[in-house]
């Protein structure tokens, strides 16, 4: 049986060994290529000759967020939008921001340090699977967590940059050791130049 090729997986922004040390080549190989790939087939699957097939991706998780026998829709489409966006809230380098965000994080969090603090905490304390994000809301920044599939832009927060803490994400690099990888990944990932784009838009 053929798949639906209703929405395909996209392309890693950069190369599968582009973000080692902290995730190895092994780890995105997996996490795109096997989980984020069933996420998407999934929800091919579940919209096939429904009305959601002419919809936006972003357009079915606002539509079906909350409803009970709409939840594995949700959940499908929520996971295939967040990982896109993980991937592109990574790039080798990372570092601190400058400019207009870390404008933003002095004035919203008292400074990178606080900021980066607060982050590592909602990763560290989401319990089970789920997802740290730095997100803009009434024209500040704030950091929050969701579990499972949920996704701040279902309650009116542009997301600007999210960290999967599922245990697919680390297990194979970090084993248990989430609060490592939540660390390595703050400190060396984050793509500040798509978190200002999404703050653009905001
Ligand atoms: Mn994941």
């Amino acid at each position: 049986m053929l798949a639906s090729t209703l929405f395909s997986l996209p392309p890693l922004p950069y190369p599968e060994n582009a973000l080692e040390p902290v995730i190895s080549a092994n780890t995105l190989s997996f996490h795109h290529g096997k989980h984020h790939k069933t996420y998407i087939e999934t929800l091919n699957k579940l919209i096939k000759g429904t009305d959601y097939e002419s919809s936006s991706l972003e357009s079915i998780i606002t539509e079906t967020a909350g409803k009970a026998d709409k939840m594995q829709v949700f959940n499908n489409a929520a996971q295939s939008w967040n990982h896109t966006f993980f991937w592109n809230s990574l790039k080798r380098g990372g570092g601190k921001p400058t400019g207009i965000i870390a404008q933003k994080l002095d004035a919203d969090f008292g400074g990178y340090a606080n900021f980066k603090k607060e982050l590592a905490n909602a990763c560290v304390t989401q319990f089970g699977s789920g997802w740290g994000w730095l997100v803009a809301a009434g024209g500040k920044l704030k950091v929050v967590k969701t579990g499972n599939a949920d996704v701040p832009f279902v309650k009116g927060q542009t997301p600007l940059l999210t960290i999967d803490v599922w245990e697919h994400a680390y297990y194979l690099d970090y084993q248990n050791r989430r609060a490592d990888y939540v660390e390595a990944v703050i400190d060396k990932l984050l793509n500040w130049s798509f978190a200002e784009e999404n703050l653009a838009n905001a």
